[in-house]
């Protein structure tokens, strides 16, 4: 290069041809230089090119990552304070990391520090008037949108108890759960449902690790009430394993989904993992999200985090890091739905 550029600049300030130079040798020598030339800009068009295109890819790919939905939604925390003098029925007293005080100031500062805007509180206790201590204990701030409380569904007085509760537009439904399994065939229990579903009021439910008959159990109860707006927590209570599901689990999915008023949390997924510390790589539980998201689509899917039960295997950021790697592969609108619209619509939180 810089020889070429010290006979340019020769052949450009000289008057004349140098007489030791043949006029064949001169052009020949002005033609080289012209190609090196024109190779040499269009080398540099093309460079130029190729790096504006790649960053442009790069802010692109940024802005699917990156780009805050409008809100951001938790719609499945537990609050609870081992300290108060009452049965603890969950957790258990053995687990050192849940045994302890989880309340609003310390998940407040770690949800809002991930983007998180608002939150769901779901029941953590058997007790009914648990119910009003958590509504009680976030009274003031705005930023907890609504409670999954617990009501008994077999009791004579559920409709009494719901009422009462529902007081608080803060008591948006129900995750059913008692000391025994719950019967969900039995006549009283699908009738207390259908007042849930005439309040319209949402039932969360709980099948980890219930498999196909987990699922069989809930499917029967959307089709007994279809206007009962059902919530099946944490990936329908998947063992993820890193191994494919089951073609007869695929199947149940299928047509659990098939009823409009099912949707599915995507929740969960450090508790859910077989491997503990759970993964934090989204291609381990990819092949079992596909399935959901192939069966519930856009308008089905929340998102949850299932703090403090998160705590086993990371920090909060990171857990919200690991479905994000899922649900931005979808794109932004996906993103809005599964973050704060569907859940918006299902716990009815009226936010817009
Ligand atoms: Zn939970």
């Amino acid at each position: 290069m810089f020889m070429e550029m010290l006979l340019t600049g020769y052949l450009a300030n000289s008057q004349s041809i140098p007489s030791s130079w043949s006029l064949n040798t001169y052009h020949s020598i002005q033609l080289v230089l012209k190609m090196k030339y024109l190779i040499f800009v269009f080398t540099a068009l093309c460079c130029i090119t190729a790096i504006t295109t790649s960053s442009g890819n790069r802010c692109e790919a940024a802005e699917t990552e990156v780009q805050r939905t409008k809100h951001r939604i938790d719609t499945h925390i537990h609050l609870y304070d081992t300290r108060r003098n009452i049965e603890i029925t969950w957790p258990p007293e053995n687990d050192k990391i849940l045994y302890q005080p989880h309340l609003p100031d310390e998940y407040s500062k770690l949800a809002k520090a991930a983007g998180v805007t608002g939150v769901v509180v779901v029941e953590a206790s058997l007790r009914y008037p648990d119910n009003r201590w958590v509504l009680d204990l976030v009274e003031d701030d705005d930023f907890y949108v609504g409670l999954v409380g617990n009501i008994d569904v077999t009791g004579k007085d559920f409709k009494k108890k719901l009422t009462a509760q529902k007081e608080d537009s803060r008591f948006v439904g129900i995750r059913p759960r008692n000391r025994d399994s719950i019967d969900f065939t039995d006549k009283r229990v699908l009738r207390n449902l259908k007042i849930l579903a005439d309040s319209n009021l949402t039932m969360d439910y709980l099948t980890n690790g219930g498999g196909i008959d987990g699922l069989k159990i809930i499917e029967e109860v959307a089709r007994k009430i279809p206007h009962l707006k059902i919530v099946v927590n944490h990936c329908l209570g998947y063992n993820f394993d890193g191994e494919a599901p089951s073609d007869d689990w695929i199947s149940m999915v299928k047509q659990l989904a098939s009823h409009p008023n099912v949707s599915c949390k995507i929740s969960g997924l450090y508790q859910r993992s077989t491997e503990q510390p759970a993964p934090k790589q989204i291609a381990y539980y990819q092949d079992v999200l596909s399935i959901i998201w192939d069966s519930f689509g856009t308008d089905r899917i929340v998102y949850g985090s299932n703090w403090p039960v998160t705590k086993h295997s990371g920090s909060y950021q990171s857990y919200v890091d690991l479905v994000d790697q899922f649900i931005s592969s979808k794109g932004q609108e996906a993103r809005e739905n599964y973050y704060w619209r569907n859940a918006s619509k299902i716990y009815n939180l009226g936010i817009k």
